[in-house]
């Protein structure tokens, strides 16, 4: 079997999504799928929309249109909308996150021309400072938007623990529910989404008795990565190891654990400097930072990862007897799994 490659466990996503599904719908919190980190890898979505989640999010319209190629059967929402792409947004995507009402208008326009109407949900900032509406803009921009003819407004929504890394807890949480109500109640109507935020609301999901107008999270890395993303603790029941990196040993031999010559830049213009440990085993894998990132990756054996050029890692291969041709399995964090997956030159292979 080819090297290097990502090893899909399709019964271990599908498992997380469930549960997930079922541990929020607890508290009457619905999900959406974010299929983003696996490039709206049509295998996966499905195995994803048979655990009973119905509607997928990408950030991007490609993503959502190879979805739609493939006949993947379900509403797609786009979380990232840009004002030139407004008419595929407007083919493609059901529902779309927004903040800024000049790409509003655009999708408008579109729908309007292909007589329908787009949904939108709004994005308000509470401090994590990447996408959303200052609190204090939101009624301005509702109203604006009510004015439209070509969207129809089905939701508010926020997004933490992204840029700023700040905690969805429960005041940021009763803000936002707050927001919901006044808007309902000033504009006399009924949002069907108040999306709370991701993988980081687990936390506060667990410890919070009322869930306020929150009625749904949207889950990338906690279904994939079986985490949550304050601390990337592991959540009870769910599979952290769905995805596994398999590289190959393509050098093994015993060689000094200090470079020799005159020291100058390496292949990224770092001058590396490195400790003598005397003679070590240092072996070569057949994957690098053109591939993966690397320093998201765990390897699974006791080595050590001493660094990584663009076609190989280096390791010390320890107490280990790894040879060449032997296969040395890694776990990968988001990072690590975002760029695993989007890279051509890892094969996929689904278990
Ligand atoms: C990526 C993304 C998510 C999913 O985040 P996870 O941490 O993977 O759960 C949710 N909402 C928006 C707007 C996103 O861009």
């Amino acid at each position: 079997m080819i090297t290097p490659r990502i090893e899909i466990n399709l019964r271990k996503i599908a498992h997380n999504a469930k549960t997930l599904k079922n541990l929020y719908g607890s508290k009457g919190i619905d999900i959406f799928s974010v299929t983003k980190v696996v490039c709206g890898n049509p295998k996966i979505a499905e195995i994803i929309l048979k655990s009973g989640i119905h509607i997928l999010a990408d950030s991007r319209i490609v993503n959502i249109k190879k979805l739609r190629d493939a006949g993947i059967q379900a509403q797609f929402l786009l979380l990232r909308t840009i004002h030139s792409q407004a008419k595929d947004v407007v083919n493609y995507a059901d529902i779309s996150l927004n903040s800024e009402i000049s790409i509003i208008k655009e999708l408008s326009k579109f729908a309007i021309k292909q007589n329908t109407k787009h949904k939108i949900i709004l994005m308000v900032e509470l401090g994590d400072l990447r996408e959303g509406i200052m609190p204090s803009d939101i009624e301005t921009t509702v109203s604006e938007v009510t004015e439209l003819k070509g969207v129809e407004l089905i939701g508010i929504g926020t997004n933490l623990a992204c840029f700023g890394g700040i905690k969805p807890n429960a005041s940021k949480m009763k803000h936002l529910s707050s927001i919901a109500k006044n808007i309902e109640d000033k504009f006399k109507l009924k949002l069907e989404f108040v999306s709370g935020g991701n993988s980081a609301n687990y936390d506060w999901f667990m410890s919070t008795k009322d869930v306020g107008e929150i009625n749904n999270l949207r889950l990338g890395e906690s279904i994939f990565l079986g985490c949550e993303t304050l601390e990337r603790k592991p959540i009870p029941g769910l599979f952290t190891d769905a995805f596994t990196l398999i590289a190959e040993v393509i050098e093994s031999k015993i060689k000094p654990s200090l470079p020799y010559g005159d020291v100058y830049q390496d292949a990224f213009g770092n001058t590396p400097k490195f400790i003598d440990r005397g003679l070590i085993k240092r072996i070569l894998l057949g994957v690098g930072l053109q591939d993966v990132l690397v320093s998201g990756l765990t390897p699974m054996l006791d080595i050590d990862i001493l660094g990584a050029s663009s076609d190989h890692i280096i390791v010390d291969a320890k107490q280990t007897d790894l040879k060449v041709g032997n296969f040395v399995k890694f776990k990968l964090n988001y990072g690590a799994l975002l760029s695993a997956m989007t890279s051509p030159y890892i094969i996929k292979k689904y278990k």
